[in-house]
């Protein structure tokens, strides 16, 4: 049951978040592995960074969302897995549930690891880095491209890791999360 915290918190005759209960693991099975990020304007505004593995999404909460400019490392929190149908999700989680507030795909795309571009080649080396607390990941998106790195901060006991954008030709130094361009939400464009 990977999605059993998933499901306990929330109250599906009243969210209209993925119910994922009674059913399998989703995937789309050919292709490139899923991400998504979505904005979340919940009492504390964040961003969701999402990625696919064995048919869920294992998904870490960024304060100050994902950045460009591989100066900035930002704390990003591993929280419960969701389920794979929710990388479509956007929209309005109601007053009274888990993470109330509006849901916006920031990015959407695919990635895959560093060494490995075939979908089950990457799973692999994402899990073995998921157990070590390292991965590194290449990713397809309309604002994330290139290769970012995922490290779990050792001494912090808990689920945090920090989000670095590595140096390559999509680094953008300076780059501000606020002062970005493109609409908030990618499904529009
Ligand atoms: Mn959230």
């Amino acid at each position: 049951m990977p999605l059993k915290d998933y499901d306990k918190k929330r109250d599906f005759s009243s969210t209209s978040e993925p119910d994922s209960r009674g059913k399998p693991p989703g995937t789309k099975k050919e292709g490139g592995l899923a991400f998504v990020v979505q904005k979340h304007y919940a009492s504390h505004l964040h961003y969701d960074f999402r990625l696919e593995l064995e048919g869920v999404l294992k998904s870490w909460a960024v304060p100050k969302g994902p950045n460009l400019d591989p100066a900035n490392k930002h704390l990003a929190v591993m929280v419960e897995d969701h389920p794979f149908d929710y990388k479509d999700f956007s929209g309005i989680i109601p007053e009274g549930n888990y993470g109330a507030g509006k849901v916006e795909i920031w990015d959407k795309g695919t990635y895959h690891s560093l060494n490995e571009e075939d979908r089950v080649g990457s799973e692999e080396e994402v899990k073995a880095g998921l157990e070590k607390g390292h991965i590194t990941i290449i990713m397809k998106g309309s604002r994330l491209n290139g290769e970012f790195a995922l490290i779990k901060l050792k001494k912090s006991r808990g689920n945090n890791w920090l989000l670095i954008k590595k140096n390559d030709e999509y680094a953008v130094r300076g780059w501000k999360i606020d002062s970005d361009k493109k609409p908030d939400d990618v499904k529009k464009n």
